[in-house]
């Protein structure tokens, strides 16, 4: 069987890792960069190089976009909208839900299918077992593509909105970035200590590993008690908790660390007790972050 022709626009180390797998896997394919000295090595693999990105949307029905954010598609196949009837874009680039969905109208505009996607590993892990791809935007769409799309991660489908795998992808980003400043805040506290990072971070991924199973202990499922609205107070309450945010705020600013993480935690908690919410379980704070004033 035939491979079928792909595109990919867009060659940071995530774009790249995606076409060396497509490559790889036997898929005639065309590419395109702003910086074309980065498609050197997948133009030695067999890769072309287009001349303008009109000429690469021109190659294939699938064109994969791997960029910075939204604004970089417009900047790129702005003046080459003449290209886009008939083919159908992937996004997998990073923005906000908002901007996803005009870009899907934007595409539609100009007679080209949409797919938004967010992968959810880093380059090196783009096409293997662990890889997974979030996606969402008409389903006939998804469907005519998976087999392709599969080749880098297995794809979850999300939906038929567009701004649905985006937000996904802002939402898994979002426990992510939070979590890898905490790990900065908490190594740069145990180093004013003397502590060197090379010691601290494996105490510290410890207590990040342990997360999934702390709040699943007891239950497989803790999401459905907050769809529940139920925050029984029986496990670590707002009080306890918010206690302990304090002195993480009292000690980063003794210690003359940048105490703004801890202040927005601090804050979740304040409010909660502030509502009358102390001796609830401190999944209390979800309503501080729903309603923040
Ligand atoms: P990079 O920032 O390294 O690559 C961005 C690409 O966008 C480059 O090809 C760059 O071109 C291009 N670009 C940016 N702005 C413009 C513009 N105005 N005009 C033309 N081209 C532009 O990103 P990554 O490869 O790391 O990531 C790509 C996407 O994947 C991002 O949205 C990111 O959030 C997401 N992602 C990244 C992961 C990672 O681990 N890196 C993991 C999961 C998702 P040039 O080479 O010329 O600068």
């Amino acid at each position: 069987r035939r491979c079928s022709a792909v595109t990919v626009i867009g060659l940071g180390p995530m774009g790249r890792a995606m076409a060396r797998t497509l490559l790889a896997a036997g898929h005639p394919l065309t590419v395109w960069n702003r910086t074309a000295g980065r498609a050197d090595e997948l133009v030695a693999a067999g890769a072309t190089f287009a001349a303008t990105p009109g000429e690469a949307v021109g190659a294939s029905d699938l064109v994969i976009l791997s960029l910075t954010d939204y604004r970089a598609m417009y900047d790129i196949l702005g003046a080459a909208t003449a290209s886009l009837a008939g083919r159908t874009l992937v996004n997998l680039s990073s923005d906000t839900p908002d901007r996803t969905r005009e870009a899907a109208t934007w595409a539609a505009g100009h007679g080209a299918a949409f797919l938004s996607g967010g992968v959810m590993v880093p380059a090196p892990m783009v096409g293997t077992a662990a890889a997974h791809v979030y996606y969402s935007g008409p389903e006939g769409v998804m469907e005519g593509h998976r087999g392709v799309l599969a080749l880098l991660g297995t794809p979850r489908y999300l939906g038929g909105d567009p701004g649905l795998a985006q937000m996904m992808y802002q939402a898994q980003l979002a426990v992510f970035l939070s979590t890898l400043s905490g790990l900065m805040h908490a190594t740069a506290m145990l180093g004013t200590a003397g502590m060197k990072a090379r010691e601290a971070l494996p105490e510290l991924l410890a207590s990040a590993d342990s997360i999934g199973d702390i709040l699943r202990a007891g239950e497989e499922n803790p999401g459905a008690a907050l769809d529940a609205g139920e925050h029984p107070g029986d496990l670590s309450t707002v009080i306890m908790m918010g206690a302990t945010a304090d002195h993480i705020v009292e000690t980063s600013t003794s210690l003359g660390l940048d105490p703004t993480l801890a202040l927005a935690v601090q804050g979740h908690y304040r409010r909660a007790i502030d509502h009358g919410h102390g001796g609830d379980n401190w999944t209390r704070i979800i309503d501080s972050i729903r309603e923040p004033r």
